[in-house]
């Protein structure tokens, strides 16, 4: 029902973006990556079948910038068959409500997101005093309430397959988020990150301001097991994929890729971890 659906408490316009906002990118025939401020959309589906599914929603108030997104590639009036969440951060959910209004669809996330889907419980607050800039330090502004989508919103089936996506499959990779997932097609290695990994500085998420890219680990303000992130990048790493659509930054393609993400692997403790932090343990170091 749709009066069950909230947005969480704290729920605002975020101000911030990126030169690479308004951007889109077709990756490959059937996906097709956007820029809403300084995250990614991703639009799974070759547009001439009009069968075709959304990866996360964008940042707060950008319902009609999607919507628009959408009808530019799908024509006007198409629809998704669903929405598949990576996870539940207010930069991937920021106009989920609207979207759900506008369309009926479902939604989709792990089962260990849905707490933060559902009104349950919140995020941890971000960690301001982590090491990594001006993006941390502007944290405390972000929502971290939880968001309720009620009935709209239900688990992805346990064994792996996601819902009008017949040819990905989803792995769960935690540490940024408990319930964090990325997707994957074995077909030809395509990889949908979410936040387990990113391609921009950290301390730049906000001004992508040249095309450079540099691979890193999820966004570090809101991690908050990096023993579990560690794990999840070790994972997607081992499934050698020829391209990846992170949740922040260009997609990554190709040498660039395989060595980078074998480069973070092998020194995830330098270039991920943050030197300090609330949500540091002290092992790693
Ligand atoms: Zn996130
Ligand atoms: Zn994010």
């Amino acid at each position: 029902m749709d009066n069950e659906m909230e947005y969480g408490s704290d729920y605002k316009y975020i101000p911030a973006t990126s030169v690479g906002s308004g951007m889109g990118m077709e990756v490959s025939h059937d996906l097709y990556c956007h820029t809403i401020q300084i995250v990614n959309i991703i639009l799974v589906g070759n547009p001439r079948t009009k069968d075709f599914v959304l990866v996360d929603a964008g940042m707060p108030n950008s319902a009609d910038n999607i919507i628009s997104i959408v009808e530019e590639r799908f024509g006007k009036n198409s629809r998704p068959k669903a929405i598949i969440l990576t996870h539940g951060h207010f930069d991937h959910v920021g106009a989920i409500i609207d979207l759900v209004k506008h369309w009926q669809i479902p939604v989709y996330a792990h089962e260990l997101e849905m707490p933060f889907l559902t009104g349950q419980k919140s995020y941890p607050e971000p960690d301001p005093t982590v090491e990594g800039g001006m993006v941390a330090k502007m944290s405390p502004m972000f929502p971290n309430e939880p968001i309720n989508l009620g009935d709209k919103v239900e688990a992805l089936p346990s064994d792996g397959a996601i819902p009008h996506l017949p040819d990905f499959r989803w792995i769960h990779t935690p540490g940024h988020s408990p319930g964090h997932v990325s997707l994957f097609r074995d077909e030809d290695k395509a990889l949908i990150v979410g936040d387990a990994f990113v391609t921009v500085k950290q301390d730049s998420l906000y001004k992508v301001l040249t095309q450079e890219q540099e691979i890193n680990g999820p966004p570090r303000y809101l991690t908050t097991d990096w023993k579990a992130a560690k794990e999840s990048v070790i994972r997607l790493e081992a499934l050698k994929p020829s391209v990846a659509i992170t949740g922040h930054g260009l997609p990554m393609t190709g040498d660039l890729l395989s060595e980078s993400l074998e480069k973070l692997v092998q020194e995830f403790e330098r270039i991920a971890i943050p030197d300090y932090g609330k949500y540091v343990d002290g092992d790693f170091h």
